[in-house]
């Protein structure tokens, strides 16, 4: 897929604080179909907090989120009571989450699941949900462990679970959240390697990661984060060999 189409999303000004402490002070950035953009930087730099407000999960103070078929959100322009519902259920829709802790029900077995959002948040009937979510698990692996419960699996194995019930909901993006950095170190791969897949197919991603190997050989695009500004962009054999910004080097030199 080319890199050059007229971006799948574009994000410009966007600008969050709590209390006080401002998180996001005015941050741009887009992203092409079928590209993949990790975000980098040290901890507290604002980089998970971009992703809530991409997926609805934080409203940004001011900022506008646009989709290349016309679909924008302006949040200096605040909208109230059910259009407000509305619009946040309409960026939400968009794109799908995956967390740092892959937030599986307990109580439902694999395949309830990855059902849950196809059948609930979506209306998809039961019998389509399932064929699908079957044929996903296959695809990383996990076809056997449809009945099982969260419980039974490895760390490894509720990650891919939990990537399999985003790519159930069929966004435009898929936002990953450190995906890796709560699992024990022998497990970290099998879940790199499913990315590194998805990103082969073609899926739109934007990652959160501290794997600096990993964004390397998969990113398309490398952001750095520091203090709420992105201070530095470009591709990974650029920031990660000949950084141009000296907080990008600093972080660099403390990691690699
Ligand atoms: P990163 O992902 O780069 O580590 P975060 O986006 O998680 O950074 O956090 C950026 C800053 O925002 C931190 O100072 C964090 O404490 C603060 N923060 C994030 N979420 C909240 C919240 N819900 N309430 C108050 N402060 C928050």
């Amino acid at each position: 897929m080319s890199h050059t189409d007229a971006p799948l999303l574009a994000v410009t000004g966007l600008r969050k604080s709590f209390g006080d402490n401002v998180v996001l002070d005015g941050v741009d950035f887009s992203v092409a179909p079928g590209q993949v953009v990790c975000l980098i930087g040290p901890s507290g730099s604002g980089k998970t907090t971009v992703l809530r407000c991409l997926n609805g999960l934080e409203t940004p103070d001011a900022g506008v989120v646009a989709f290349s078929d016309g679909q924008r959100h302006d949040f200096a322009q605040p909208l109230k009571g059910r259009a407000a519902k509305l619009d946040r259920a309409a960026l939400r829709d968009r794109s799908a989450m995956v967390f740092q802790q892959n937030n599986l029900f307990p109580h439902l077995t694999v395949l309830e699941n990855v059902i849950e959002g196809p059948v609930h948040a979506h209306g998809a009937s039961k019998d389509a949900a399932t064929a699908e979510a079957e044929r996903l698990l296959g695809r990383v692996g996990l076809a056997e462990k449809r009945d099982a419960y969260p419980h039974e699996l490895s760390g490894g194995q509720q990650q891919r679970v939990g990537i399999v019930r985003a790519l159930a909901l069929a966004p435009d993006v898929l936002l990953f959240d450190e995906p890796t950095s709560a699992l024990d170190p022998e497990l970290v791969g099998e879940v790199l390697l499913v990315l590194k897949e998805l990103a082969e197919e073609g899926w739109t991603m934007v990652i959160v990661t501290h794997e600096l190997a990993f964004a390397r050989q998969v990113a398309d695009e490398v952001v750095f984060f520091d203090d709420g500004v992105i201070v530095e962009r470009g591709h990974p054999r650029d920031i990660f060999t000949a950084p141009t910004n000296e907080r990008t080097r600093r972080f660099l030199d403390r990691i690699l």
